[in-house]
C-alpha cells in the first residue's frame, strides 16, 4: 500500500533506524520512544490491524514475537523483563493501520496501563 508509512518503511523507500531485517519482517526505533528502548516490529506484508489477521497470517504474527525476543535479548533486558504490546483500533490508541508489535524495554514499567 503506497499510502501506508509501514509499507513505505518495508519497501525502503522512507528509512527508519533500524534494529533488525529479514525477508519478513522488520523491526526500528520508535520515533517518540516511552522507553530507553522502543523498538516496533511490522511484518512487511500489510495488515490493517488484529482484526484483519487471517489464518495464514499465523506464523508471520509468531515471528514478530521471536524478534522481539531477539531483540531483547540483544539490547539486554531479556532477562529482567520487557513488554510487547500491539494496539488495535481506536479505543486502544492505534494510529499506524499496518500492524506492529511496541517492544518496550529497560525500565520498570508499571501495570495496568492506561
Ligand atoms: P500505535 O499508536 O500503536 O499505532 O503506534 C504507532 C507508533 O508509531 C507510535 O508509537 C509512534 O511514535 C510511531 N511512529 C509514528 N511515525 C513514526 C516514524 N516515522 N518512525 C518511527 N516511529 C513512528
Ligand atoms: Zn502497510
Amino acid at each position: 500500500m503506497t499510502d501506508c508509512l509501514f509499507c513505505n518503511m518495508a519497501s525502503g523507500e522512507i528509512k527508519p533506524d533500524i534494529v533488525f531485517e529479514n525477508d519478513a519482517v522488520l523491526a526500528f526505533r520508535d520515533i517518540n520512544p516511552q522507553a530507553p528502548t522502543h523498538v516496533l516490529i511490522i511484518p512487511k506484508k500489510h495488515i490493517t490491524s488484529i482484526n484483519e489477521i487471517q489464518i495464514e497470517d499465523e506464523t508471520l504474527v509468531g515471528k514478530l514475537y521471536t524478534t522481539a525476543k531477539a531483540i531483547a535479548t540483544q539490547e539486554g533486558f531479556a532477562e529482567d523483563g520487557y513488554r510487547v504490546v500491539m494496539n488495535c483500533g481506536e479505543d486502544a490508541g492505534q494510529t499506524v493501520f499496518h500492524i506492529h508489535l511496541h517492544l518496550l524495554g529497560g525500565r520498570q514499567l508499571a501495570w495496568p496501563p492506561g
